[in-house]
């Protein structure tokens, strides 16, 4: 039970979207343990991913650098050492190096000389990084990702950069043509695994559209609201 408004019951919330990424898989004949939670902490304090790893949620993602790297430092001093850290909001080249040395994963590469460069600064002590190209699958303009028709060369430049390990495909979809976008991807998911067998994980689905990512074919869905709450929008005094 939530008793008081000021601490959300993590572990309800938790309950909540499991059950619904449950139901989705059973709907749409998967198994859930194919869909993995990640939790997206951005503009939430460290306490609040310390609470919701006390639930047991072990993934969570990080949409700005020097945020998301001073939560892990945080939380790994704290002993939360197990966390797996994915970095999921556009990267600039002069921002890879704390990415490389601090995440586990990274959802969002869309070009060459960041991979490039996320492959010569991770540390030769932690295992290779794992990767997500982020695919532009919608037409609006303002979009990031890659366009479809150069995913292939990129794939493949990720393939052969030593520090890295080729995952999966992320999109970021429009508004109101998630399921085009969706579907669209898992497309390009299919037919890039025939040559890049490394491919395991498709990200797409957040809060308001889990369920259609998942009936898909997601494998990570990134949810924040629906853990977290409300994110009060940057620039903006909390009230
Ligand atoms: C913020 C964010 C999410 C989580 O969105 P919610 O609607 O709060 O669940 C997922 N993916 C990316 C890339 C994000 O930036």
């Amino acid at each position: 039970m939530n008793q008081n408004a000021l601490t959300p019951d993590f572990s309800d919330r938790l309950s909540q979207v499991r059950q619904r990424i449950a139901a989705a898989c059973e709907q749409h004949g998967r198994k859930s343990t194919e869909v993995m939670l990640l939790a997206v902490s951005k503009t939430f304090p460290a306490s609040d991913v310390a609470a919701l790893a006390g639930c047991g949620q072990e993934a969570f993602g990080e949409n700005y650098v020097q945020e998301g790297v001073d939560k892990i430092i945080t939380l790994r001093a704290a002993g939360l050492e197990h966390l797996k850290w994915h970095f999921i909001g556009p990267l600039q080249s002069n921002k890879t190096k704390p990415v490389a040395e601090h995440f586990d994963w990274v959802h969002t590469v869309d070009r060459e000389k960041i991979a490039q460069r996320l492959s010569e600064q991770r540390p030769a002590h932690l295992p290779p990084l794992n990767i997500c190209l982020q695919v532009k699958t919608s037409t609006e303009q303002s979009k990031h990702g890659l366009d479809a028709s150069t995913l292939d060369a990129l794939a493949a430049s990720v393939a052969r950069l030593p520090r890295l390990v080729l995952r999966g495909l992320m999109t970021l979809p429009e508004p109101g043509n998630e399921a085009n976008e969706f579907a669209q991807l898992r497309e390009l998911f299919l037919r890039m695994q025939q040559t890049h067998p490394s491919l395991d994980t498709l990200s797409m689905g957040m809060s308001a559209d889990l369920e259609t990512a998942i009936e898909h074919g997601s494998t990570c869905v990134r949810v924040g609201t629906a853990l977290f709450g409300h994110r009060t929008p940057k620039g903006t005094p909390p009230a």
